[in-house]
């Protein structure tokens, strides 16, 4: 019932010339069709034109942050109303580096993300523990807080994708273990079937996100509830197809 799911994170990455170059190479893949994934790439705000005017039909971009609510007088932001007008159909909110080096609060994001949708926009929503979150055994208590405000917000969870990103796995090179991807993603189902309802929960998508790359992402997709990835690091590299081709 859920569509496996590849994101690709560009951050803050890239010249033009290698832009190209990144998409040259996954145009010329051969992945699974886009039945059996969705394969989404997000690169910085002032590519995104050129990337969806250059990307096979097959795959989607995503923009990596929207402001929280209608553009107008706020300097250096990007309004959600611009990525509907572009056709940008995806944006990814809540990434641990705006949370952690930009304050963004739990809250903001929630009222990020229910705007977005508000415009038709579909989201990739990330939550995520610290290394002294998790040795604190407080895990699935920020995971649940941070899907919660979300939640106060959202009614409608179609179009959102929700990533389980822990930051200590984050650009580390220490992934999760298959077994403690699937334990949290597991009870964010688990939070979602109580606290939102039992179809939403069955549902959305939970995708890992965190020095994934294609030697680790075939037993991390093995698991019942990792259903995709959010790539960084490696969605700029040719390995990204081999995690896309982890669908299958
Ligand atoms: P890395 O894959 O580089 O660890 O980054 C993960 C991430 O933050 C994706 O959003």
């Amino acid at each position: 019932v859920r569509k496996f799911f590849v994101g690709g994170n560009w951050k803050c990455n890239g010249t033009a010339e290698e832009v190209k170059k990144i998409v040259t190479v996954l145009n010329e893949a051969e992945v699974p069709s886009e039945d059996v994934v969705e394969v989404v790439v997000s690169p910085p705000f002032v590519f995104l034109p050129v990337v969806k005017g250059l990307l096979r039909p097959d795959f989607q971009v995503a923009a990596q942050n929207c402001w929280v609510r209608k553009g107008g007088a706020f300097t250096g932001e990007i309004s959600a109303e611009m990525l509907v007008n572009l056709g940008i159909p995806w944006v990814i909110l809540g990434h641990s580096e705006r949370r952690s080096l930009l304050n963004e609060s739990s809250e903001f994001v929630g009222d990020k993300v229910a705007y977005a949708l508000s415009l038709g926009l579909k989201v990739i929503a990330c939550v995520g523990e610290t290394l002294q979150q998790r040795e604190s055994g407080s895990t699935m208590a920020v995971v649940a807080a941070q899907t919660k405000a979300i939640a106060a917000k959202v009614s409608y969870w179609d179009n959102v994708v929700l990533a389980y990103e822990p930051v200590w796995a984050i650009g580390t090179g220490k992934v999760a273990t298959p077994a403690q991807a699937q334990e949290v993603h597991l009870e964010l189902r688990k939070w979602l079937h109580d606290n939102v309802g039992a179809e939403v929960a069955v549902s959305t998508r939970i995708i890992y996100g965190g020095s994934v790359n294609g030697a680790n992402c075939k037993e991390l997709a093995g698991q019942p509830d990792v259903d995709g990835f959010l790539v960084g690091g490696a969605s700029l590299k040719p390995e990204f197809i081999d995690i896309i081709k982890s669908a299958t």
